[in-house]
């Protein structure tokens, strides 16, 4: 007969306003097997813990039942206190009498009746619950960074400080993301390259570190420590180790009619390009469906002015297949299309332009060399109006719930930035609320306000309506009820962030989450922000959700630091509730195989005696070490002939009835 101890929570009054917890461990008191029932007030504190730990040796508990949190929470705090007096871990067992009971319930009662009945099913299952050993696994010393903009070179940087090889691999053909495109950075206004092209000149010199530009994550496999990743490295028909940076070819490419994709469509670039003169590495690369001699067999300029006979036309993209032991996906954001926002004549008008393209623009470096013109006819323009959260905290289907974050600040440097350069230019800030919560964030708002002379109004901006060379903005001032109507040369609108396109293919390839707005999901929004619930895998930057730039390092590092945690570890431990097959059940139907996202399932022959005769049976085998523990193949094993140690079938249906006792 089991020796069940039960301990029951109040988290304060977060459990014992709704739940009688005097009269949930008297209840478990009666219960079979149960030999000791007893409540706390905060069991996850150092008294409880001990409570818990006395009580196992005092009392001889071979079984422990904790009512408490969610065991997201808490699970790993009471296994160890339990393992500290000497139980198996794995023979305790979490009733989540708080998430899903004292706050989703009101009356008093029935929180009471459910809070019995959840620890009566824990007690059934801890009943049946075995001792369980993990296993070891070796961890593969390398780390693999997803996506090469600021977030993804911090991370590398820090993971190759520590000594660890790093693999960074980067969609476009450069490193540096947004940030290379942005002029200065607020609130220190500190030019943008200038403090990113050194971090990223130090990420293609640092000796742990591989950039992998114009590639892909094509495949992953494996688990935390011993991850496989197949990438894909596109055909960029330039010999990155030949070319010089020269720059002949592009001067002399006559095919110049794509639009520029870092200088947001401003200007064309051609079918040979390296994307900005800061780029890294700094060798160009063919654009194949531009260049005239991919398209018509012609022109071939570019190898024949190369003297360094770099230029490959017939050159492939290849596959590289990696081992790593920790993956950080840093693959960032992207603005909203704004073709569903009409009313703003984005797209009808040049001088209707994005706040990004207002970026280039500015910047000495960007296609006007830093004067601020007007896309339509390159004169300076007399008023410019911002307009505030276009797509952002907009509940309509055309927009973004949440608030992008960067918005209210990087338009308050917009407007210094004019009245620096041009005191002389009218500018009218349209907000819905200005939101400034960082360190000098407010100050710096104010200042545009108070030192600038820039017009903030509380508001929305109605329609943009084109009107010969003008642009007459109609809205609303929300304070005065006023109606406002402003003839600008420029409209810039803060267009809201979103997650990448691909986030959630990508998700897919890794196995972790996006969550409704396609931003990849944190495993803990407090206590675990960096990780995913993949293990192994974690998160920098906006690909997690909108972030300013000092937020991005900030999580980069974080990010990194839980990278070098499991890379200097000597082995991990692994789960032991993993699944495994009853080959005697097992049909060879092999349904478990296509099942399984951890493709920890493969098919076996096993030999056996019936009779005196020797039978072969194609069977389904479980490797452990890859097997994550989702219980996916049991649910789709038609002869249940899978069961999940730990979460057995038997001690599932025994859960289900104690809770329909
Ligand atoms: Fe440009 Fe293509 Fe001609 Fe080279 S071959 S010069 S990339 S159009
Ligand atoms: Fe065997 Fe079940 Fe897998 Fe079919 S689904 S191969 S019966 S374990
Ligand atoms: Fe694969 Fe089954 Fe393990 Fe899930 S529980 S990872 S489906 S073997």
């Amino acid at each position: 007969m089991a020796r069940i101890g039960v301990f029951v929570c109040w988290c304060g009054s977060n459990i014992a306003a709704t739940v009688d917890v005097k009269e949930v461990a008297k209840e478990a008191a009666k219960m079979s097997g149960v030999v000791l029932s007893t409540d706390y007030q905060y069991m996850c504190s150092e008294i409880g813990q001990n409570l818990l730990r006395n009580a196992i040796k005092k009392e001889k508990l071979d079984r422990v039942v904790v009512a408490a949190c969610s065991p997201r929470m808490h699970e790993v705090t009471f296994r160890k206190a339990a393992e500290l007096a000497g139980l198996n871990p794995y023979l305790v067992e979490i009733a989540n009498i708080r998430e899903h009971c004292s706050w989703v319930h009101k009356n008093k009662d029935e929180a009471t009746e459910k809070a019995i009945a959840l620890v009566r099913a824990a007690v059934a299952k801890v009943t049946l619950n075995q001792e369980l050993i993990p296993g070891e696994i070796g961890i593969e010393k390398r780390a693999l960074v997803i996506g090469g903009g600021i977030a993804g070179i911090q991370t590398a940087l820090d993971i190759a400080d520590a000594g660890y090889m790093v693999d960074v691999i980067e969609k476009t053909p450069s490193i540096g993301g947004k940030m290379a495109q942005i002029d200065k950075t607020f609130p220190t206004l500190d030019c943008s390259a200038c403090i990113l092209t050194p971090k990223m000149v130090d990420a293609s010199m640092h000796p742990n570190i591989n950039l992998h530009t114009y590639s892909e994550v094509e495949k992953v496999s494996g688990y935390v420590g011993n991850f496989e990743v197949t990438i894909n490295k596109k055909a960029r028909s330039v010999i990155i180790e030949k070319c010089s940076g020269c720059g002949v070819c592009i001067e002399k490419c006559p095919s110049r009619k794509t639009k520029s994709e870092f200088e947001e469509g401003l200007v064309n670039r051609k079918a040979i390009y390296t994307p900005f003169p800061q780029a890294v590495p700094n060798v160009p690369v063919i654009d194949r469906e531009a260049c005239i001699k991919f398209k018509t067999g012609k022109c071939g300029i570019c190898k024949k002015v190369c003297t360094a006979e770099a230029i490959d036309f017939e050159q492939e993209d290849t596959k590289i297949i990696q081992k790593y032991g920790a993956i950080v996906v840093s693959t960032g954001y992207d603005l909203i299309d704004l073709a569903k926002f009409g009313e703003y004549a984005y797209g009808e008008d040049p001088d209707v332009i994005t706040s990004l393209e207002f970026e280039r623009i500015t910047n000495a470096a960007g296609p006007t060399a830093g004067k601020l013109l007007r896309p339509s006819n390159n004169e300076k323009p007399e008023k410019v109006v911002f307009i505030q959260c276009v797509g952002s905290r907009d509940k309509t289907c055309r927009g973004k719930t949440y608030c992008s974050k960067i918005c209210c600040m990087y338009t308050a440097k917009h407007a210094m930035l004019i009245k620096e350069k041009y005191p002389d230019i009218e500018v009218h800030v349209f907000y819905i609320d200005v939101r400034t919560p960082g360190k000098n964030f407010d100050e710096f708002q104010r200042r545009a306000v108070e030192e600038y002379g820039v017009n903030y109004i509380k508001g929305m901006v109605g329609k943009v309506f084109p009107d010969g060379d003008k642009l007459r903005v109609y809205g609303v001032d929300a304070l005065s009820g006023d109606t406002i109507e402003i003839d600008a040369d420029l409209v810039v609108l803060a267009a809201a962030t979103k997650a990448k396109e691909d986030a959630e293919e990508l998700g897919r390839k890794l196995s972790i989450s996006t969550d409704t707005n396609n931003f990849f999901t944190e495993a803990h929004p407090k206590l675990r922000p960096v990780e995913t619930h993949s293990a192994g895998i974690y998160l920098a930057g906006a690909c997690q959700g909108p972030k300013d730039i000092p937020e991005t390092v900030a999580q980069a590092s974080a990010a990194a630091s839980k990278a070098i945690i499991l890379l200097s570890k000597s082995k991990l431990i692994n789960n032991p509730c993993v699944a495994k097959v009853d080959e005697t059940i097992c049909c060879g139907c092999l349904e478990c195989t296509n099942i399984c996202p951890y493709e920890a399932i493969a098919s076996t022959i096993i030999e056996y005696r019936d009779h005196g005769k020797m039978i072969k049976k194609l069977v389904s085998e479980v490797n452990e070490a890859l097997c994550q523990g989702c219980g996916g193949c049991t649910v789709t094993c038609r002869p249940g002939a899978i069961d999940l140690k730990g979460f057995s079938n038997k001690q599932i249906l025994a859960e289900v009835d104690a809770l329909c006792f």
